[in-house]
């Protein structure tokens, strides 16, 4: 699976992440990439709407991880922008998250997983193409393809 978006202002972004938790809605790694304003954040907000999750906490700050309950599973917003080292990933529990296949994690700022990118996951990739204009590429990533 291969999609590629330009969406020309947020609400555009927020819809295609509430049609993208359709891909992990029964667990699943959404690892999304690019810089600051991007729309990663957005993009998450959707993701959450979807699961029925009423009000998305703003993106956390000085939380890395975010953990809100869902009826069968969980779901994680983490943000790595403030990582400082490959070992606070460890501290957070990231990988305890990530070994559990029910778990539903939405990751900001995945350039900084390094050995943590999980094999099988699906990449997002945030381009600033103009002032609201931004091109998302979704790609399923899988061990066994
Ligand atoms: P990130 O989490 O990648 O840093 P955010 O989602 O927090 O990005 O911020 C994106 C900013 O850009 C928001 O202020 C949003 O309103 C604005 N924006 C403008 N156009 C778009 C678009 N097409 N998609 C997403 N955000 C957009
Ligand atoms: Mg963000």
């Amino acid at each position: 699976m291969m999609e590629e978006k330009i969406t020309t202002n947020g609400d555009e972004t927020r819809q295609l992440g509430e049609q993208s938790a359709e891909y992990v809605r029964t667990g699943g790694v959404l690892c999304l990439y690019g810089d600051l304003g991007g729309g990663k954040t957005t993009f998450t907000q959707g993701v959450a709407k979807a699961l029925g999750i009423k009000k998305l906490v703003p993106s956390p700050t000085f939380l890395i991880v975010r953990t809100y309950d869902l009826q069968d599973n969980k779901f994680y917003h983490v943000d790595l922008y403030r990582l400082q080292s490959e070992q606070e990933i460890e501290d957070i529990g990231l990988p305890e998250i990530l070994s559990d296949p029910t778990n539903i994690v939405v990751i900001e700022w995945s350039e900084k997983l390094g050995n943590l990118l999980p094999n099988d996951r699906i990449d997002v990739h945030f381009e600033y193409v103009g002032e609201d204009k931004r091109k998302i590429t979704i790609k399923n990533i899988s061990e066994h393809s």
